[in-house]
């Protein structure tokens, strides 16, 4: 059957007409919603963006914008650390590697460095936490080699005393422990001095057993101090990174 085409388009006009006027008035009214909507966007971010700009000033005004390390190498002077298989002494490695750690970190411009002891100096343990204190140091990491009386005992790890330092610890371990290819002793949560005393993030790790002979060898060898020191900034870029 045909169906009488001019009547039926005369029939649909109006209310066609209506449709597209529907149409149009609502695409014009959500126009204007979404310009209401991104003016008050606008008008919501201003204070946000202003209030983190003012708390970011508040954290690093008397930083520079710069994130502050202080690396400490354990031990140095009257204190020798432990005396390693081969007779040489912690304190030497540990100053060794956080020269190396230092000059590293100090490549970035984002890090301000400074060390605990740049020489074979004594410094108070308490010294040490009060000196990255008062800096208002953002990370503090202390750099060791551990000892053990059975002489196969080996493995890297790190010591830590509280929450805030959990995640650097962990960090800072799987790097180091990774790069040496020594066992992963992982963390331990003990009461350090320069662990507990500082108020920043703090870890303290132990590459490896100095007393253990193969691990000294390799700990002591140029590539396994360049191999510390690049894993420990490596971890360190990781945590600020995330952090
Ligand atoms: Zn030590």
């Amino acid at each position: 059957m045909r169906h009488p085409v001019n009547p039926a388009v005369s029939r649909t006009s109006t209310p066609l007409l209506i449709v597209l006027m529907v149409i149009i008035t609502s695409i014009m009214a959500s126009c204007s919603m979404s310009i209401a909507n991104e003016t008050l966007v606008a008008k919501d971010a201003a204070p946000d963006k202003l209030s983190k700009d003012q708390s970011s000033q508040g954290e690093h005004s008397a930083h520079s914008g710069k994130i502050r390390i202080v690396i400490d190498a354990g031990h140095g002077g009257k204190d020798p650390g432990a005396e390693g298989a081969s007779g040489k002494n912690e304190r030497d490695y540990t100053l060794d590697v956080a020269l190396r750690v230092s000059s590293l970190l100090q490549q970035n411009n984002k890090y301000e460095v400074k060390l605990t002891r740049s020489k074979d100096v004594y410094m108070e343990l308490e010294d040490r936490a009060a000196f990255a204190n008062d800096w208002e140091a953002d990370l503090f990491l202390s750099i060791h080699g551990n000892t053990y009386t059975d002489s196969s005992t080996s493995g890297t790890e790190t010591l830590y005393s509280n929450e805030q330092s959990l995640l650097l610890a962990g960090i800072i371990q799987e790097h180091v422990a990774d790069a040496m290819g020594f066992r992963n002793r992982g963390l331990r949560e003990e009461d350090l001095k320069v662990t507990t005393l500082t108020h920043m993030p703090a870890a303290l790790v132990e590459i490896g057993f100095l007393t253990n002979a193969k691990e000294e060898k390799f700990m002591l060898s140029e590539k396994g101090k360049k191999l510390a020191a690049q894993a420990i900034v490596n971890g360190i870029n990781q945590y600020v990174e995330r952090g």
